[in-house]
């Protein structure tokens, strides 16, 4: 992990380069990457996100480091109180429901379960802790039962998006203040809420009267007290940049006086006609959706193709195309016996494969596998880009096709669904799952062709197929006027 070769470089947000990772403790990785915020079903957007950081944290699991990862769910916001308000549900019911929802999409993309999942609402009494910090520390004022963070306390302010907090003034003195505005008591425009007073439901009870916690709060009480004050990298989509990253940073540095995080990584938009899908802008595909028509590991593959801080154009052609590319890969690793010949490692969801797993690997030491781990290695540590790992992947595929060495082909389709694994690909064999639809028409068909059997006297063949398929657990119910109907038993 230490030699130069292997030494992986990331593009870090804060200093607007590409950089080489460095712990802050020696072979451990702290990782924070905000979640969703639990109102709705999950789009093709938040599969993106939580694609391209789970590929992350396998990769650095690969290299062998430690990882801790957490993500976290923001089971309280005005938009789920909107929501279960239009639903005329609880909140409460409405966030427990979609963080389920939410699951179970995760869990069909193959996405692992990160270390820790904190809940905004098992925080409160730590963000509140929080807060009166920073009012102790003059970083925070009270104004009525509101608590603001005071922007202009803090010199550092606007250092991760690049934002001054005298343009950020100016630019609100251009507006033309409303009276709601005016009658707002913060000292500046540019200040953001720690504390929202509410008399409505849900609320808890705090020094300065009942009320919700801003939302920024919460990624920094969580990731202060479930990985420490400074961690190594913080993820989230580029959206996240400003404000929510900028005050998450803000209100940490002015608590303990340290960084936040060493590393920001941000990934990219998926867009549809040149506009980020959105919930809001009603542009979006629900992961549901997707994955009735599309294999999990061919979504994967269509947002590992890119790199994750390019946006990704979303179109049904380019679904297709991943569709196919898929089935390539495929072939290539199922191209033996039908079996892949893997190391005896991954499962769906379970843990991720290492490098020491590779050196267990029984492969050849030939050319065009060290190459290929050459390959591979060098384009995800080049600030892990997967759309290069995967063209190492399908001319490895290719060359399987064209090799007729039978024991030379098993290698290296067990080094491609190895490294595939490592990508989180599940490799199941989704050319031959069947859809209900296509089961029940040849079943059908199987039907028609023994009546057709019967009515010629055929009896043997009519009896064999009788057997076979009561063998699978399909009941045949023949009925008097020579109909048949089958269903499983
Ligand atoms: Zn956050």
């Amino acid at each position: 992990m230490t030699d130069n070769k292997n030494q992986i470089q990331v593009y870090n947000t804060l200093s607007g380069k590409k950089e080489v990772l460095v712990p802050l403790h020696e072979n451990e990785l702290t990782i924070y990457s905000c979640g969703p915020t639990v109102y709705d079903w999950s789009h093709l957007g938040h599969a993106r996100m939580t694609v391209v950081w789970d590929v992350a944290q396998r990769y650095f699991r690969y290299c062998g480091y430690k990882v801790t990862y957490i993500r976290n769910i923001t089971d309280i916001d005005d938009k789920i109180i909107n929501r279960a308000a239009e639903l005329d549900i609880t909140p409460e019911k409405l966030a427990r429901h979609f963080t389920y929802t939410f699951w179970d999409d995760m869990h069909r993309l193959n996405v692992q379960a990160p270390d820790r999942e904190p809940r905004a609402t098992e925080f409160v009494s730590q963000m509140i802790d929080f807060i009166e910090g920073l009012i102790k520390n003059g970083h925070a004022y009270q104004s009525g039962s509101d608590v603001y963070f005071d922007v202009m306390s803090l010199a550092s302010y606007g250092a991760l998006s690049g934002r001054k907090v005298e343009d950020l003034l100016s630019g609100a003195r251009e507006q033309v203040l409303s009276q709601e505005e005016l009658a707002e008591r913060k000292k500046n425009t540019c200040d953001f809420a720690l504390w929202k007073s509410t008399t409505s439901i849900p609320n808890w009870q705090a020094p300065w009267g009942d009320g919700r916690p801003g939302w920024h709060l919460e990624c920094s009480t969580m990731i202060k007290h479930v990985l420490g004050e400074t961690i190594d990298i913080h993820t989230g989509g580029e959206d996240l940049v400003f404000p929510h990253h900028e005050n998450e940073i803000a209100q940490s540095v002015a608590l303990h006086g340290k960084p936040l995080a060493k590393y920001w990584m941000h990934n990219s938009f998926v867009q549809v006609s040149a506009e980020k899908m959105s919930k809001s802008l009603g542009n979006f595909s629900t992961i549901r959706d997707i994955l009735k028509n599309y294999s999990p590991d061919t979504v994967r593959l269509f947002i590992l193709q890119s790199h994750y801080r390019s946006p990704i154009d979303f179109t049904n052609e380019s679904l297709n195309a991943s569709r196919q590319a898929m089935s390539r890969l495929l072939r290539a690793v199922f191209q033996h016996s039908g079996e892949p010949k893997f190391g005896s490692i991954n499962s769906h969801n379970s843990i991720s494969p290492t490098r020491k797993d590779l050196a267990k690997l029984d492969q050849m030491k030939d050319e065009v596998s060290t190459n290929f781990i050459q390959d591979f290695d060098d384009a995800m540590n080049n600030d892990l880009n997967t759309a290069q790992a995967l063209s190492a992947c399908f001319s490895l595929a290719d060359k399987i096709s064209k090799e007729s060495n039978q024991p030379q082909k098993d290698n290296w389709a067990g080094l491609l669904a190895f490294h595939l694994q490592v990508l989180g690909f599940s490799l199941e064999d989704s050319r031959r799952l069947v859809p209900p639809e296509i089961a029940k028409s040849v079943l059908d068909l199987i039907l028609e062709l023994r009546q057709e059997a019967r009515s010629k006297k055929d009896y043997a063949t009519s009896d064999l197929i009788r057997q076979k398929l009561t063998a699978c657990g399909v009941a045949l119910m023949d009925s008097p006027g020579g109909k048949s109907d089958w269903e499983l038993e």
